[in-house]
């Protein structure tokens, strides 16, 4: 009997074939380990990634879409100073990355979407996304959370919730409570030499820093104000709309993505 699975590395090839010809979008969750503040587990951005990929598909209308397999790994360099990050580089990453794309596309897919757990990551998965669209014409972009940040910041309590703070521990509530250890989490809200550099203004630049130099426990925000609650409602707000997302991209065919004006 044939597998109904949404997993790509669980299909045969023949199953995969099949498939192939019925869906023609694979998502691609890439997380990253790496430290999350003294409560929250090193593979919380991959787990987050992997689960969003997965909650929105098995949501998803018929045919559903593929998950690639989980890429745990990313950029995580700036969190070096802390035990237990594991980094890869920039260049290692978009060419893993450019190089699945351009595989995916030889097995006929025709859009990929990139969901992305961790920041980091972020210049070195445009540019592979970039360059496989020059190089197999194919449709592909890049979620770091853009498709709900707007609804999240809404319901966060805390400027500049970066890392491990009110929104990772409150997802991490909400999915994974056996791995959150709330009693030793610290809260470190950064204040910010110049209204440009801080994160959470509409008018800041791009920028980088080692965390240790800002933050003594890895963490950038307010994990007390987490609530398994407010996780819950993240996750919904998340699932929703990047699965309104996948929707329309399923209904659309490259030449309508390019030329549908909306
Ligand atoms: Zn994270």
């Amino acid at each position: 009997m044939d597998t109904n699975s949404y997993r790509f590395g669980e299909l045969s090839w023949p199953e995969a074939a099949k498939r192939l010809k019925e869906v023609d979008i694979v998502l691609f969750p890439v997380g990253s380990l790496e430290q999350h503040g003294p409560h929250l587990p090193l593979d919380t951005d991959a787990f987050d990634a992997l689960h969003l990929a997965e909650q929105v598909v098995q949501s998803c209308s018929d045919p559903k879409p593929l998950v690639l397999p989980l890429l745990p790994y990313g950029v995580s360099y700036h969190h070096d100073d802390f035990p237990g990050t594991l980094s890869i580089s920039n260049d290692t990453l978009s060419r893993l990355v450019y190089e699945i794309g351009m595989s995916v596309a030889r097995s006929g897919v025709r859009k990929m979407v990139i969901i992305n757990g961790h920041g980091g990551n972020t210049p070195a998965l445009k540019y592979a996304a970039q360059m496989i669209n020059r190089d197999a014409h194919i449709f592909t972009c890049v979620d770091t959370g853009e498709t709900s940040d707007v609804d999240l910041a809404v319901l966060c309590e805390t400027p500049n919730d970066v890392h491990a703070g009110e929104i990772e521990t409150s997802t991490a509530l909400a999915s994974r409570p056996e791995l959150v250890k709330l009693d030793k989490a610290k809260s470190f809200i950064p204040r910010f030499s110049s209204s440009y550099l801080d994160f959470s203004s509409k008018r800041s630049v791009d920028w980088y820093a080692r965390t240790a130099k800002i933050s003594p426990s890895g963490v950038l925000g307010d994990p007390s104000k987490a609530s398994r609650e407010k996780g819950e409602k993240m996750w919904e707000i998340m699932i929703r709309n990047l699965l309104e997302f996948v929707e329309h991209l399923k209904k659309l065919s490259l030449d309508e993505i390019y030329e549908k004006r909306y």
